[in-house]
């Protein structure tokens, strides 16, 4: 597979929860976006300096604390997507469903966000993003899918899927989410999870439906069984 010229992209491992972030943008344009923003500020913006690229986006997989920073039942964590928006020009995508959440957890207002939802297209010169809605984890979790990439948030780990037993937690949209839009992508696409839980950081769909269970199901039955109930 040749990597497209355009296209940078780059996970960085961050914080105490083994979270990843990603930056994904365009090379010719020397923009980009970061998906996840939490943690370490500092770190975030040195780093797209240092690759001479500039933040014009935060993208936010689900609402949690370790994924856009702020604070939720006692849990808080520095930096984040208010803090980024403060030393950056950016807006934060975020879906529909997940907005009122998002400004509860980390102080943002109506006028930060971009309300997006699954279907949406966001592009940087010729990298060109797709949302797609997938609740369960969270009712308005995304995933992006860019080229040949699937950045997942706490949808799908290399090896493992989200929780569902958090507040807004839902094991039968979580069924729905990876049975249907997310096994419509194909074999080779490759796997970028939200937090390094797996024993790879990423991995190819193709294998991840040999080797991760909550890929294996083929039935609601099944999947009642897997999540005990
Ligand atoms: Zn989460």
């Amino acid at each position: 597979m040749s990597e497209p010229s355009d296209l940078y992209f780059r996970q960085v491992p961050i914080g105490p929860m083994a979270n990843f972030i990603y930056f994904i943008g365009s090379r010719s344009t020397r923009t980009c976006v970061v998906v996840d923003p939490a943690w370490d500020t500092d770190a975030l913006v040195r780093l797209a300096e240092a690759d001479d690229m500039k933040i014009v986006g935060a993208l936010v997989t689900h609402y949690h604390p370790d994924h856009c920073g702020g604070g939720m039942m006692g849990f808080r964590v520095p930096g984040g997507v208010a803090e980024l928006i403060g030393r950056v020009d950016a807006r934060i995508h975020v879906h529909k469903l997940e907005a009122d959440g998002l400004k509860q957890v980390t102080g943002v207002s109506e006028g930060d966000l971009v309300r997006r939802e699954g279907g949406d297209r966001l592009a940087l010169g010729d990298v060109e993003i797709t949302f797609i809605h997938t609740p369960g984890h969270t009712p308005g979790s995304q995933c992006f899918f860019v080229r040949d990439r699937l950045v997942a948030g706490d949808t799908l780990f290399v090896d493992g899927c989200g929780r569902v037993d958090l507040p807004g937690g839902d094991a039968q949209q979580m069924y729905e989410s990876l049975t249907g839009p997310l096994a419509a992508l194909s074999d080779d696409v490759v796997l970028y999870p939200g937090h390094n839980y797996g024993p790879t950081p990423t991995s190819p769909l193709g294998t991840q439906r040999k080797t991760n269970r909550y890929l294996r199901i083929r039935s609601r039955d099944d999947w009642r069984r897997l999540m005990g109930r």
